[in-house]
């Protein structure tokens, strides 16, 4: 729990590889999960003299990333050196951009915790190359470089210190996932780690207006593992001002199974970059016409569509929420909608039990195995009384086993509903033969005595049996 008295101030650094097919600065492929070092080349392993040549797809990316968020686009901007030595960064600096970038002063629209809707500002988006990755050899005992991800492409997207709260963080954070998928700049994978914020965090007394002290938490590609990390990160803080200490400027690395946070090192100020222009690219200039085009050619974004489904489907605005957050859901709530014209239903499953899977499997909905024609074609056989709606369940969960047509899983299986009056009715004697207790209580006055009997009719028949007809059945026998 966070002491009352005091606030957070939260403000994230977002970077996005962009699923362009090559990367920023030479044409190597940017394709995730190769043998180490084999999409590789002059340019992105920092042999000396090989030269960078900026891919235009990658402004382009950043343009659409930039207009999709409200920012300005500059139509002069440039690339500059970020001096630092890392090992997974042989040329000891990194292309990004300083005072120039692409994109400023734009704004994402969450709903603050009281639902009311609250701008969160965007300081500015810029482009850079990422690092390549250090493997931690168990037998050797030291690391190999791996510079396949060296030069994939990165947006990194500022926000301002505008978040209160780890809630507005998430949603600020699902929200901006969403936009990228949307315009179909980045994959937003984050196991892969294409989506990853850097969590810059202070607090400070109610009713203050300086801001405290902040640190910064590096690298978290996971919602769960922000949230706990902010709560802790707080509280931490908290506590070191109410013992009369100072916070300490740093930069931190957290631990999700111990749930805490780690030092890596003092924090850095821009002077130690010793940025200045990159000398071997040249500017970026855009014309007006350029950014008028990208801005004319972005498709239906998260927040139009939400309205869309509460008007045209009729879904409350949590619903219609949790669908378009993202494209993957969104798009296969549509598409199985326009088969079976069912969207209760199509809206029930996704946002149920198919979302309730995903989270137990740590899927991503773009992971979902299974087609919109099969979840149509689920609900098209339960409508229809073909099964009952406890068997659809097992069949969603076949379904991201085993993906094909449910009715094929449903006749493999043998779940298909008993909808026979002569089977029902040896069902509904059978079960009341077994339980003459039940009966008693029932013309006793015990309505419950009722639902018992539908319940061991339903497991007698493994929830194949019709509820609608077993109800209707025991009803008469019982009023005999
Ligand atoms: P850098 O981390 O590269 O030095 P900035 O100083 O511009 O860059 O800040 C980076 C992030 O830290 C921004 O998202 C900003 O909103 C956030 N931030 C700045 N000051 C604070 C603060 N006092 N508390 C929390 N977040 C802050
Ligand atoms: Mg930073
Ligand atoms: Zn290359």
């Amino acid at each position: 729990m966070l002491n009352e008295n005091y606030e957070l101030i939260i403000g994230l650094e977002v970077h996005a590889e962009l699923s362009t097919k090559t990367k920023i600065f030479c044409s190597c492929p940017t394709e995730f999960g190769a043998e180490p070092n084999t999409h590789v080349c002059p340019v992105c392993m920092a042999m000396p003299g090989a030269l960078p040549v900026l891919n235009e797809k990658v402004v382009e990316y950043a343009v659409k990333a930039g207009l999709a968020t409200n920012c300005q686009i500059s139509q002069n901007s440039k690339n500059d050196r970020k001096n630092y030595f890392y090992p997974d960064t042989p040329r000891a600096y990194q292309i990004s951009q300083f005072d120039k970038p692409l994109c400023e002063h734009g704004y994402i629209e969450i709903d603050d915790d009281k639902g009311n809707p609250k701008k969160i500002g965007i300081t500015r988006i810029h482009i850079e190359d990422d690092a390549g990755k250090l493997n931690h050899n168990e037998f050797s005992g030291g690391s190999l470089v791996d510079l396949n991800r060296a030069g994939v492409p990165l947006i990194e997207i500022v926000s301002e210190p505008d978040l209160r709260t780890s809630e507005e963080v998430d949603k600020y954070l699902k929200k901006l996932k969403a936009i990228l998928e949307y315009i179909e700049v980045s994959d937003c994978k984050m196991q892969e780690g294409s989506f990853r914020a850097d969590v810059n965090v202070s607090v400070r007394k109610k009713g203050e207006s300086k801001f405290g002290t902040r640190t910064e938490t590096k690298n978290m590609s996971s919602f769960r593992a922000i949230t706990r990390e902010i709560e802790y990160e707080a509280n931490r803080q908290i506590e070191i001002l109410e013992n009369g200490g100072k916070v300490e400027q740093e930069t931190l690395r957290w631990d999700d199974i111990s749930g805490k946070t780690f030092s890596m090192r003092n924090k850095e100020d821009a002077e130690d970059y010793r940025y200045f222009p990159e000398p071997d690219l040249v500017a970026i200039k855009l014309s007006k016409e350029y950014i008028e085009n990208i801005k004319n050619n972005l498709p239906e974004m998260p927040e139009s569509r939400k309205s869309r489904y509460m008007e045209e489907f009729k879904l409350s605005e949590k619903d219609a929420r949790l669908l378009t957050n993202s494209k993957y859901l969104s798009n296969m709530f549509e598409s199985a909608e326009k088969i079976c014209g069912n969207s209760k239903a199509v809206a029930n499953w996704l946002l149920s039990d198919i979302s309730r899977i995903l989270n137990e499997k740590e899927m991503e909905p773009s992971e979902i195995p299974f087609e919109a024609e099969h979840l149509a074609k689920l609900i098209e056989l339960i409508d229809k009384g073909t099964i009952s709606s406890a068997i659809g369940k097992k069949v969603v969960e076949e379904l991201f086993i085993n993906p094909k047509n449910p009715e094929d899983i449903i006749k493999e299986k043998g779940w298909i509903q008993i909808s026979d009056e002569g089977a029902i009715k040896e069902v509904v004697m059978k079960i009341l033969e077994n339980n003459p207790q039940s009966i008693a209580d029932y013309k006793a006055g015990k309505d419950r005595a009722l639902g018992f009997l539908v319940g061991q009719a339903m497991k007698e028949t493994k929830g194949k049996a019709n509820p609608q007809m077993l109800n209707k059945m025991f009803l008469e026998e019982l009023k005999k």
